[in-house]
């Protein structure tokens, strides 16, 4: 039926532009393909009362046709005009000093932040009024568990690393019995058991190889041996993990004897995936060159934390390198691997995170003060950059971090 005010318009295309809009925002960087909003996701915003707006043919490099998107009730537009009207943006990553400017005063921009790696760009975007949810700081409890985009991405980047891995090398990865012979399973060293790499070794075991796997984190021992792999025992003396579940960062001494200890078993392995972080900090750099010289020709490394500096010494972001007849990739970007099942992940951590932290009458953010979530997620509200660790950054002027 036609709206008496303004003809031509149908009512329920007047409620439609009423609603608050949520945009999704695609980022410029093709290689990243992962999408913040998939169909399912948009419906269930839809649903929820939103006007969701979706850039033209974001979803395609994904598996996600405009036209999804269409049927799901969302509407298609360009992305600079999405991001002007919105009350709330989406986005995987924040992928340039440009994007941070586009975004308007008042917006609530949610996605992977990166808040500890560029604290500038968190100070430009308090600076510019934009309030913003980083995913990087979802709190690790049961609880919000289906807000955890850390978890979701980092466990099929377990599976990517294995599969890249895998793909390079020039063996099979299980035992096989053959007229000709038997060929033996391949061995991967799995270094970090985190999300990421509990899915790499539950991956490799699946294929076949025969897997070890070594944590600073002592509780780690139960869930690797769960998986039908070996924990490595490497003796470091008191090594801990934080009330968060973290890591804690070692010594220097502490590193040295680490890798003392595992230069035999990286010589011993076909596939090393590396996984190891430290939250808030550079990677620890695990592997050394020497250790990658003491491996066997054909070998493949997946360095799986190079986003955040990387356990290889000589890995580099976004590159594959030969080293001394041994395959290195960094690939900061695992995820993207598998970009369809990613970003359906995500897209569903975003709606989890938005029902928790906004009111469901209002769609405004609830009071930080009221929601333990909302408090650990708000980056930036009101002016100022909330997070103490990311203002500390920010302040200490000695500390070239502070990009
Ligand atoms: P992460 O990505 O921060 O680090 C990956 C792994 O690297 C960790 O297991 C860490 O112990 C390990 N590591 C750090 N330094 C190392 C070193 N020098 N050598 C070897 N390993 C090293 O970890 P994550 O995947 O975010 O998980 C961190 C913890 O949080 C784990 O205990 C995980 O089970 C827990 N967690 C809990 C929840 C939840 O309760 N909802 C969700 C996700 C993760």
């Amino acid at each position: 039926m036609a709206d008496q005010d303004t003809p031509g318009v149908t009512q329920q295309e007047v409620a439609q532009r009423a609603r608050p809009i949520i945009a999704a925002i695609a980022s410029e960087q093709t290689i990243d393909q992962r999408v913040p909003v998939t169909p399912e996701s948009a419906k269930a915003l839809v649903e929820a009362g939103w006007d969701v707006r979706v850039p033209r043919g974001m979803g395609l490099p994904s598996g996600f046709a405009d036209e999804a998107y269409e049927a799901a009730g969302a509407s298609l537009c360009e992305r600079r005009e999405a991001l002007q009207s919105a009350r709330i943006a989406l986005c995987v990553s924040m992928d340039s000093d440009a994007f941070v400017d586009m975004v308007p005063e008042g917006v609530i921009l949610a996605g992977f932040l990166d808040p500890f790696a560029k604290p500038a760009r968190i100070a430009r975007l308090a600076e510019r009024g934009a309030s913003s949810l980083a995913l990087e700081l979802v709190p690790r409890t049961t609880i919000a568990q289906s807000m955890d985009g850390l978890s979701s991405q980092a466990s099929l980047a377990g599976y990517a690393a294995v599969v890249l891995a895998s793909s390079k090398l020039a063996k099979a990865l299980p035992m096989m019995s053959t007229p000709a012979g038997t060929i033996k399973p391949a061995r991967v060293l799995v270094v970090g058991t985190g999300v990421a790499g509990l899915q790499a070794i539950a991956t490799a075991v699946r294929l076949g190889a025969r897997v070890t796997a070594y944590d600073v984190r002592p509780t780690a021992k139960e869930q690797v041996e769960s998986l039908g792999a070996k924990f490595a025992k490497i003796d470091l003396g008191e090594t801990g993990e934080t009330a968060g579940g973290y890591a804690k960062e070692l010594t220097s001494e502490q590193l040295d004897m680490q890798r003392q200890q595992l230069t035999k078993l990286c010589a011993e392995s076909d596939i090393i995936i590396t996984t190891a972080q430290i939250f808030g900090r550079p990677a620890p750099m695990i592997v050394t060159s020497d250790m990658v010289r003491a491996m066997k020709p054909g070998s493949v490394i997946v360095d799986a934390a190079i986003a955040t500096g990387g356990n290889v010494e000589v890995a580099r972001v976004g590159e594959e390198i030969e080293f001394e007849g041994v395959t290195i990739i960094g690939d900061p970007l695992l995820p993207s691997r598998v970009a369809r099942d990613a970003s359906q992940v995500l897209a569903s951590n975003f709606v989890s995170l938005l029902t928790r932290v906004l009111d469901a009458e209002t769609k405004q953010l609830k009071s930080p003060d009221e929601d333990e979530i909302l408090s650990g997620v708000l980056l930036t509200h009101e002016g100022q950059v909330r997070d103490e660790r990311v203002a500390g950054l920010l302040g200490d002027t000695t500390n070239g971090d502070a990009r």
